[in-house]
């Protein structure tokens, strides 16, 4: 494949709301950039109704993601900008330039670079589990728990998501069955104490999920040792986990692997912004209403590294 060389002030990569929308704030400050990403939306697109961004009482995540891409597209040429849907593979940095490399040969120079590449969520692996997502199976209580209200549901993980997920899953559902691969959970102790207080929450120790069974929704479960378990729903909360294995240079991060940020969204590098899920701003809290304002924050002090000459 044709490699192109270009250069340019600023490259974003994610197509998150991160990445979307430090790419409006960028073309409404006429600041010339390539938008990077190898899908619409991001998480956002897997997340099958968001009740919590406002502006929306209720809205698909695909349709969302559609409108954050729509919005940001609108601006681009205000700026000369460009989007390219593609993944990037590499990112140098070398004499004070940012050099982005993408699966499909573009060759980026810039000045500066707001990465935006949200987290990765830990998986069962099975192949069970995608067919059922969103159809019974979720990687997010906190966006989805309260589509099975009234239902008997599941969680999978015995850290403190998987902790605070079944609590909030007992207020809503009558019988919360949490699925712990060793004999012991990891979650804070304070946790494990309300969740052994629960009638409703059933802690199966031990117990891996071997399969999910069911015809067009979930309708149960078969452990590795054997059991059946009927449930309509069944979270998967065994972690997520950043990764930013693409930064070919060193830059600071916490002891998970999330870049650390200071409150500008500037990092141990200069000209590099983050911002996202992928960063320490946001204490956890793994929401688009906080990935998009980190977004905004990013693009504002990308501007002013580029204005100011660095
Ligand atoms: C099923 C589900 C439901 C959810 N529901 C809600 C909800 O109801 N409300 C809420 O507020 N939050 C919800 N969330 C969380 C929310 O979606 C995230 O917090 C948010 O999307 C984070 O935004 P981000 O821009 O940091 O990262 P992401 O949305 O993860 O976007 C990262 C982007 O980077 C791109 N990318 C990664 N690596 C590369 C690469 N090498 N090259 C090119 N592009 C790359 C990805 O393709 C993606 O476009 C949900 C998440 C999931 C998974």
């Amino acid at each position: 494949m044709a490699s192109s060389i270009k250069e340019i002030p600023l490259v974003i990569i994610g197509t998150g709301p991160a990445g979307y929308t430090a790419s409006i704030y960028a073309s409404r400050y006429k600041l010339q950039h390539i938008l990077i990403g190898n899908t619409i939306g991001g998480q956002v697109s897997k997340a099958h109704i968001i009740e919590n961004y406002p502006g929306f009482i209720q809205i698909k995540g695909f349709e969302l993601s559609t409108k954050f891409k729509e919005h940001a597209e609108h601006f681009l040429p205000m700026s000369n900008s460009e989007f390219i849907f593609d993944t990037v593979i590499s990112v140098e940095h070398k004499d004070n330039q940012f050099i982005t490399k993408t699966q499909q040969g573009s060759v980026i120079k810039s000045k500066a670079l707001i990465f935006t590449v949200g987290v990765k969520k830990r998986e069962l692996g099975l192949v069970s589990e995608k067919k059922f997502l969103g159809k019974g199976v979720s990687h997010c209580v906190t966006c989805d728990g309260f589509f099975y209200r009234d239902k008997i549901v599941g969680i999978v993980g015995g850290g403190d998501s998987a902790a605070t997920g079944a609590l909030y899953l007992a207020d809503i559902s009558p019988k919360v069955y949490m699925f712990v691969r060793r004999d012991k959970m990891r979650a804070e102790p304070i946790w494990q104490e309300q969740i052994f207080k629960n009638p409703k929450i059933e802690v199966l120790f031990n117990t891996e999920v071997a399969e999910i069974y069911g015809d067009q929704k979930v309708q149960g479960v078969i452990t590795k040792d054997g059991r059946k378990i009927e449930l309509e729903g069944l979270f998967i909360e065994i972690g997520h986990y950043p990764d930013t294995s693409i930064l070919k240079f060193d830059v600071e991060k916490d002891e998970h692997g999330y870049i650390k940020v200071k409150p500008d969204m500037s990092t141990s590098v200069p000209g590099f912004f983050a911002a996202g899920d992928i960063t320490t701003a946001n204490n956890k809290f793994h929401q688009i209403v906080v990935a998009t304002g980190e977004g905004a924050v990013a693009a504002n002090s990308a501007y002013m590294y580029v204005v100011r000459g660095g």
